[in-house]
Formats: C-alpha cells, sequence, structure tokens
C-alpha cells in the first residue's frame, strides 16, 4: 500500500480497520450522487429507499439473518449497546459478559446500573461453558431473564468462541444470548440464526465498507427498545436520518466480502519463524480467524515493537484495535492469565488484500526492529 507520503507500506491491522473494498467506495460515491432522504415520497426520496433496503438485503445475506430484523446503526459499539440495553429494558437485572468481549460491550453493561458478572476464559481464551452451566442452573428468577453476551471471534486474538452450545444452555434458561461479530463477519461464515444468537452485531469498516455504520439483527426472541427518538426511522427502533452513503457502502462490502481462509497458511508460517526465536503465540491451541496472529516476546514491550515496525513501515497494534494509541496491557490477555506476556504482545492481521509477500515482510521487519532494539537498548528486548 502507498501512503500520502509515497512511501510503501504494509498494513497489517485489519481488525482495528479494513482497507475500503473498491466496491464499497465505487457503492458510496453513487449514493452521495443520488442523494435524497429515505423518508421522502419522491423520486430522490425513493431512490434513497431503494439503495438502503438493498443494502439491508446484503447485510443480512452476510450473516443469514432476514432483511427486516437487520437495524442499521453507527458501527459495532451502537449494535452492541442496543442488544445490552434492550435486554435491560426487557427486565435483565444481572448481565454475563465474557471477560474477553470488546470494552462497547464490557463498559456497556457496566453503565447500566444492574448486576454483571464476567464469565472466564481458559488459557487459550476460550469461554469456560461449564462456569456458563452452573451459573445458569443457579440463576434467581428475581434477577429476570438470564442475559449473556459472548462474542464469535475475539479482536486481539481471533479466538472462536463455542457459541452455538453457549446458545443451547442460554436457550435452555430461557434467557437472551447477544453475539458480538464484529471481527467474524467476512472473515468466517456467520449464520446468526444456527448459531442461536438472540442479536447480533456487525461493523461496516471491519469487512471493507465505510466506517461509522454497523448493524444489529434479532431473533424472535428479543424485544428491541427504542434506542432513540426522532422520525421513526428503522421502524421507530432509531431516530434519525439514515447515513445513505454508509449504509450503501456497508450492502457492498456485504456482498463481495469473501472469507479469508487463504491466510492460514501464511500466518502460520510467520508465526513459525518467530516462534523459532522464542515468541509465543496467544491462543495457538484454540481455533482463530485465519487472519490473526497475536504474538508475544518475553521482555520486548508490545509499544517498542509497534514503533519499531512502524518505523520500518509495517502497522500492526498493541492489544485491542479500539486502544491502538493508548500503550497499556491487554485486558483480553490479562483475562488468559497470560501475566507479564500481556504487556509484550502484537496483534497482527491480514485482510482482502493481504498477500503472502506482506506476511514475510511483517516478520523481516520484525527481526530488523528487534535487532535494532538490542542494539539500543540491550536491557529492555527480551527473547
Ligand atoms: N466489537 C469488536 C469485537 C470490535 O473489534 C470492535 C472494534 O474494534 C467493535 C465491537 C466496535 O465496532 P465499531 O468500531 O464499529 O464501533
Amino acid at each position: 500500500m502507498t501512503l500520502r507520503d509515497g512511501k510503501t507500506s504494509v498494513y497489517m491491522d485489519w481488525n482495528a480497520t479494513a482497507l475500503v473494498r473498491p466496491e464499497a467506495r465505487a457503492a458510496v460515491t453513487h449514493a452521495l450522487e443520488v442523494g435524497g432522504n429515505p423518508s421522502s415520497v419522491h423520486a430522490a426520496g425513493r431512490a434513497a429507499r431503494a439503495l438502503v433496503e438493498e443494502a439491508r438485503g446484503h447485510v443480512g445475506a452476510l450473516i443469514a439473518a432476514p432483511a427486516s430484523t437487520i437495524v442499521f446503526t453507527s458501527g459495532g459499539t451502537e449494535a452492541n449497546a442496543l442488544a445490552i440495553e434492550s435486554a435491560v429494558v426487557a427486565g435483565a437485572r444481572r448481565l454475563i459478559v465474557s471477560a474477553i468481549e470488546h470494552p462497547s460491550v464490557l463498559d456497556t453493561a457496566n453503565a447500566q446500573g444492574v448486576a454483571v458478572e464476567v464469565l472466564p476464559v481458559d488459557a487459550n481464551g476460550v469461554a469456560d461453558l461449564a462456569w456458563l452451566k452452573d451459573r445458569l442452573t443457579a440463576w434467581d428468577p428475581a434477577d429476570g431473564k438470564p442475559f449473556v453476551a459472548l462474542m464469535l471471534a475475539n479482536n486481539e486474538t481471533g479466538v472462536i468462541q463455542p457459541v452455538a452450545e453457549a446458545a443451547e444452555l442460554v436457550r435452555a434458561a430461557d434467557g437472551w444470548l447477544h453475539v458480538d461479530a464484529v471481527q467474524s463477519a467476512g472473515k468466517i461464515a456467520v449464520n446468526s440464526r444456527a448459531l442461536g444468537a438472540d442479536t447480533l452485531s456487525i461493523s461496516a469498516h471491519k469487512i471493507g465498507g465505510p466506517q461509522g455504520v454497523g448493524a444489529l439483527t434479532f431473533g424472535p426472541r428479543a424485544t428491541l427498545a427504542r434506542r432513540q427518538h426522532g422520525g421513526g426511522q428503522e421502524r421507530g427502533r432509531r431516530g434519525g436520518t439514515e447515513n445513505v452513503p454508509g449504509i450503501t457502502g456497508f450492502g457492498a462490502a456485504a456482498a463481495t466480502s469473501d472469507d479469508l481462509h487463504n491466510q492460514a497458511a501464511w500466518r502460520d508460517a510467520a508465526a513459525e519463524r518467530l516462534k523459532a526465536e522464542g515468541c509465543v503465540v496467544m491462543g495457538e491451541a484454540a481455533p482463530r480467524l485465519a487472519n490473526t496472529l497475536c504474538v508475544a516476546t518475553p521482555g520486548y514491550a508490545s509499544d517498542l515493537q509497534v514503533m519499531g515496525l512502524d518505523l520500518a513501515g509495517v502497522m500492526v497494534s498493541a492489544g485491542a484495535a479500539c486502544s491502538s494509541g493508548k500503550v497499556k496491557g491487554s485486558a483480553v490477555l490479562a483475562a488468559m492469565g497470560q501475566g507479564d506476556l500481556a504487556a509484550c504482545a502484537i496483534r497482527v492481521s491480514g485482510g482482502w488484500a493481504t498477500t503472502e509477500a506482506d506476511w514475510n515482510t511483517f516478520v523481516d521487519a520484525w527481526l530488523s526492529a528487534r535487532q535494532a532494539a538490542r542494539r539500543r537498548q540491550p536491557a529492555a528486548v527480551g527473547a
């Protein structure tokens, strides 16, 4: 990829945001040219409405959800909030959220003024379903129906969660399962209904669409609350004129999105080269997204790695996508009991335009960056 300053760089931070697909860019431009407010009854309004509804169909198809159950939002964060707030409005008084949820789930749950319990994960970052089963068996009906949030794939490690099994437990307890599939859509097949999700969130910018648009689908057992009052858009669930260009771009990205299985062999080859240098792959024994590598180097701080790679034109991140820029140990890795390694991990993630050469360039750059760091500050670089 060529940056604005003309330097060639390798972008390996697709879990933070994917590069926009050409089809999505063209669709955004087209929507801007069409103009019109989807609520207007005249021709321009009808044209805008047609774009929104076509996109709704594409987004629904990506996650095997009927178009009528797709609510467009401003992104994954708002889609998660809509699910959690709806459960609380419906009477949930105690929320169970997995320890590795994105802050848009964890922090939103904690802001509801109801009790929150954390579903633990094992050392590979997989949710402990035995814990969940015991907890649901002992559920006090005074807490309302159980609400459980379990993401489909983790943004930092790529570890895929046993969501369908969790859904069976939640359903047996007559509860509500919310699935954050923001990192999964476009990377693995996501069938919201087969998974047993009552609500499931996705985000356009993780699949090659524009930033600032997402969606929530809801099943027959979930009742959605009204998140924003206003003009009654999105069937009254979210007032406000629709983000027509964003939604149209989202639809185009959904329609062209493909899984990323080709990345697995390239990612694994890169991992082997790093393991030979003493690095540790996080969640290696669990099923993972093919595009994601979370790797820790004992004694080599994450921020030093990210900066060293950046100097070489390779972009990766330390910790969670949305906390890139803040330098602190990863809460996800801490929940996995990875202790000191949590502050020495980087996340490398590929996407639809990533090649085998990009993965190799990343490892070459990492080896040089570590050598340079060792020369500057031998004590600060372990392994
Ligand atoms: N959920 C997960 C797992 C994410 O990785 C992210 C973004 O990094 C979000 C939710 C938030 O999505 P958005 O940036 O569209 O608000």
